[in-house]
Parts: C-alpha cells; sequence; structure tokens
C-alpha cells in the first residue's frame, strides 16, 4: 500500500477512511469552519497545520461526534458521523489537547477505568493494558498517581488509553504542544511506530517541524478553510523547491525557483547578498497567507 520512497499512501490502493464533504460550522455568528473538503486514505498520518483560531479543533471535534457540523457531510470508516455515532466512536481513539486524565488515580487505574467504560472482557482488558504500558514506555511508572507524572509521560498514558480499544483512527489534537524538543520527539516515534502497525492519525499542530517530519500529508488550514492540501514535498515542489532569499529595508523577499540552477542564476544577478536553499513548508504558508510562519505559534 506504501510508497518504498517517502512513505506517502498510494491513494488507489487505499481505502478512505476519512471524509469532510463542504463542511461548515457556525459559533454564534463566528464562522468556525467555512467549506471544508479533503479525505484521508487508511495507513495516512494526516496533519491540520494552521494558526490558532484556524478551526483545526472544531474539525476534530465534528469528526469525533463532539459537536455537529452547521452544514455538510462528515464520514469516518464510511459511517456518516452525525446518524451512526456508536459505530463511529468504536472505529476512533482521541487524545485531547488538555490533559483530562483522573489525577487521583496511577496511570494503570486510568486505562482501568476507560476498559471498564468500553466493557471490554476481563482477560482482554488485562492483557491490553500490560501491552500498552510498555508500548508508551510507561511500565516502572504504572503503579504511581497521574498528578506526578511529567507533561511527556501525561501525554504517552493519554495516547496509550486511546489505543486501548484498538481504534482504526486515532485523532491528536497538537500532541506535542508545552513539551520540550527531546519528550516531542519521543511521542513522534510513538506515533510513528503505531503507524506502521496500521492505525491512521489525523492530528492538527502549529508547529511545521512537526508537520513536515511527521506526516504524509498535511491540509493548511487558515480562517476556517482548507488552502492547500498535499504532502510536505509536493506543496514545496508546488512552489518552487529552491528558494532565493535576500534582506531588503522592506523586510525579507523570497523568490521561488524550480531548480537550484536557475535559483543560483537569480542569486548571482542581483546586487545585493542573496541566500539560495531549498524551500521550506513554512514558506509554503507565507505566501499563500501573506503572513509570516511565526504567527503561527
Ligand atoms: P484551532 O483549533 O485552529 O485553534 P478552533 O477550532 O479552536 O481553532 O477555533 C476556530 C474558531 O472558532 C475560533 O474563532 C474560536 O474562537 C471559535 N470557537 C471554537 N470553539 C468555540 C465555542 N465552543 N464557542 C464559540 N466559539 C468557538
Amino acid at each position: 500500500m506504501r510508497d518504498a520512497g517517502d512513505g506517502v499512501v498510494d491513494q488507489k490502493a487505499a481505502e478512505v477512511i476519512l471524509e469532510l464533504k463542504n463542511v461548515v460550522k457556525y459559533y454564534n455568528r463566528v464562522r468556525a469552519v467555512d467549506g471544508v473538503s479533503f479525505r484521508v486514505w487508511q495507513g495516512e498520518i494526516f496533519g491540520l497545520l494552521g494558526p490558532n483560531g484556524a478551526g483545526k479543533t472544531t474539525i476534530i471535534r465534528m469528526l469525533t461526534t463532539l459537536t455537529r457540523p452547521t452544514a455538510g457531510e462528515t464520514y469516518v470508516a464510511g459511517y456518516p458521523v452525525g446518524s451512526r455515532q456508536v459505530e463511529v466512536k468504536r472505529c476512533i481513539g482521541v487524545v485531547p489537547q488538555v490533559n483530562n486524565l483522573e489525577r487521583e488515580l496511577t496511570g494503570r487505574e486510568n486505562l482501568l477505568l476507560h476498559a471498564l467504560l468500553h466493557r471490554m472482557p476481563r482477560d482482554v482488558r488485562e492483557r491490553r493494558i500490560k501491552d500498552l504500558l510498555a508500548y508508551v514506555g510507561l511500565e516502572e511508572w504504572a503503579d504511581m498517581r497521574v498528578q506526578h507524572y511529567s507533561r511527556g509521560m501525561a501525554r504517552r498514558l493519554l495516547i496509550a488509553r486511546a489505543l486501548l480499544h484498538q481504534p482504526l483512527i486515532l485523532f491528536l489534537d497538537e500532541p506535542t504542544i508545552g513539551l520540550d524538543p527531546p519528550t516531542r520527539r519521543k511521542i513522534w516515534d510513538l506515533l510513528q511506530l503505531m503507524n506502521r502497525e496500521g492505525v491512521t492519525v489525523l492530528l492538527t499542530t502549529h508547529y511545521i517541524e512537526e508537520a513536515e517530519t511527521l506526516c504524509h500529508r498535511v491540509g493548511i488550514i487558515d480562517r476556517g478553510r482548507l488552502i492547500a492540501l498535499g504532502s510536505p514535498a509536493e506543496l514545496k515542489e508546488r512552489l518552487g523547491s529552491y528558494c532565493g532569499e535576500f534582506l531588503s529595508a522592506r523586510g525579507t523577499k523570497r523568490r521561488f525557483f524550480t531548480t537550484r540552477a536557475e535559483a543560483n542564476a537569480y542569486a548571482q544577478s542581483q546586487d545585493v547578498d542573496t541566500v539560495v536553499r531549498r524551500t521550506k513548508l513554512d514558506d509554503v504558508f507565507v505566501e499563500l497567507t501573506g503572513r509570516d510562519a511565526g504567527e503561527l505559534a
């Protein structure tokens, strides 16, 4: 199913696992999501990238049955989300942005509580809890109360909890927000590992590096609209894979080229110092929105 090269899913061979068709969501007069359509294929890590307030969380909330669209259609694993909530919930795991673990309980007890809510039989739940604690590297701390966990440990436990009932799709809202870089990398490793084992992942992020490292495809969301869709490599290629960049009195100026030779020729023709480099995903964001990618954070 996968292209051996860059991990991009072969869309002809894979199944559509998530779909939005012309989805609109109003909160009173605020149009949080403004006519968004896209598909996610089974086996992908798909990222919704955009600044705060863009509408990313609202899209996750609609796909995970927490809120209904004002207009448009949403499908999860082929089920219309609005009318088949029980089936949808069975297929999905959700890692919220806010830690909603029971702080007074241990890691193991938190997982047990979730397993009981899902009515998992005793032998299945005991095995699954043991396996997942090992999977997320929390075996040693399984019997410590969650209030003593670091942020990274809590995030790993939230992931284990979301995976307990073996969902097809895992939704993560800003999975590494507030984590230091080494812990962020551990979470990335974990997500890549579970994806390799077959779980489709949809995550939101405002970290360009996260989208670039982790996601097979990204949808760039700005002011409730999907303004670009593709693999990070495709999006950069569309703009031009090489960038000539120089500093002018009115800020940094960039021009994009298909080949390094073209970018070099441009740099040589300039009478100011011009740096030639590869195009980055944040260049795509800046060009599409006219705003600095720094505003993403
Ligand atoms: P993101 O996840 O990209 O930061 P959100 O989906 O949280 O964006 O928000 C999109 C817009 O919808 C923002 O303008 C936000 O203020 C508004 N919004 C989100 N949730 C609610 C809500 N429950 N009630 C009213 N407005 C909301």
